[in-house]
């Protein structure tokens, strides 16, 4: 039996899997992340979270060795272990966003060696790509496609990236945070890392609010709804996301020469309907030569990448 946990900046979940090729995730729980208290509370979280599921399931805790996590970036190193250093996650790291916390960074790999004597940590989107390309859209026959990426559009934006077969990761496991690319001048996009006019800061769920609250929509959500029921002001400005990350994309296909990009995260994933035609079509004729023979796709595994990314870093 092994854990699969996967760290969100809302949300932790976790699921047991009894190996051997089974896909089956078992005695699954969620909980909101925990946000205050000293920097380790989340990996105490995560063990706590773990062995409730143990005893759900009627196994013996110390039975499970082997934990795949997955959690939101960028990653730093402390003694060579692991640590958060995510925005979405650490109140000190955060430019102009409440917190109730002033954590900068929270320790993971170390904590959870304690715990399990096989552990494996990626990045969310990394972990997502590697599920995808498994058992998800990214693949072809049966055989995961060598040049691929997974993006998330959700409450940051992540990538995971796969080129010649090989799933990109960098000095510290990090590769694939394009979504703090910058790509405008506009002042009202403050990134929750502290840059403004990334694009994160303009096309994020958390951005959505913070930049068309005053406006009458106060999250995503409630943009969509209106412009699903004829709001034209939420319409143009949907397609003005939709420019943005469709910029993105097609700077993902000039850089690194993709074949497939499937996406996910709740904000794409809950108006896919609607917004995957509009970026297909901010990509479509961009310089033939590289965009021809790349597809762009919805995630084949839906909402549950998470929880399939977390499988797929121990399975
Ligand atoms: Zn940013």
């Amino acid at each position: 039996m092994r854990a699969c946990v996967d760290i969100g900046g809302t949300k932790v979940s976790v699921s047991l899997n009894a190996g051997g090729g089974d896909r089956a995730l078992l005695a699954t729980r969620t909980e909101p992340t925990v946000q205050s208290g000293t920097p380790d509370v989340l990996a105490c979280q995560v063990v706590r979270m773990v062995d409730e599921a143990c005893m759900q399931l009627g196994v013996l805790p110390q039975s499970v060795q082997s934990a795949g996590v997955c959690a939101p970036g960028p990653f730093l190193l402390e003694q060579g272990a692991i640590a958060l250093a995510s925005p979405n996650l650490c109140g000190g790291l955060t430019a102009g966003h409440d917190r109730s916390n002033d954590w900068r960074t929270v320790p993971l790999e170390a904590p959870l060696r304690q715990r399990f004597t096989q552990l494996r940590i990626e990045n969310d989107a990394v972990a997502a790509l590697e599920a995808e390309r498994r058992w998800g859209a990214l693949q072809q026959d049966g055989r995961p496609l060598d040049h691929c990426a997974y993006l998330t559009w959700s409450t940051g934006i992540g990538m995971g990236l796969c080129v010649d077969g090989r799933v990109l990761r960098g000095k510290n496991g990090n590769a694939g945070h394009a979504g703090h690319s910058f790509v405008s001048d506009n002042l009202d996009a403050l990134c929750g890392c502290g840059n403004v006019g990334d694009v994160e800061g303009l096309v994020g769920g958390n951005a959505i609010g913070r930049r068309f609250s005053t406006l009458g929509y106060p999250d995503a959500a409630t943009l969509f709804i209106a412009a699903k029921a004829g709001d034209t002001r939420a319409g143009a400005l949907i397609d003005d996301l939709c420019r943005v990350m469709g910029r993105t994309l097609y700077n993902l296909i000039a850089t690194l020469d993709l074949q497939r990009i499937s996406i996910g995260g709740s904000v794409f994933w809950h108006h896919r309907d609607w917004l995957l035609s509009k970026l297909q079509a901010e990509v479509a004729g961009k310089l033939p030569a590289l965009t021809d023979g790349c597809d762009i796709v919805a995630a084949g595994l839906g909402e549950r990448v998470g929880d399939f990314g977390a499988l797929a870093l121990v399975a």
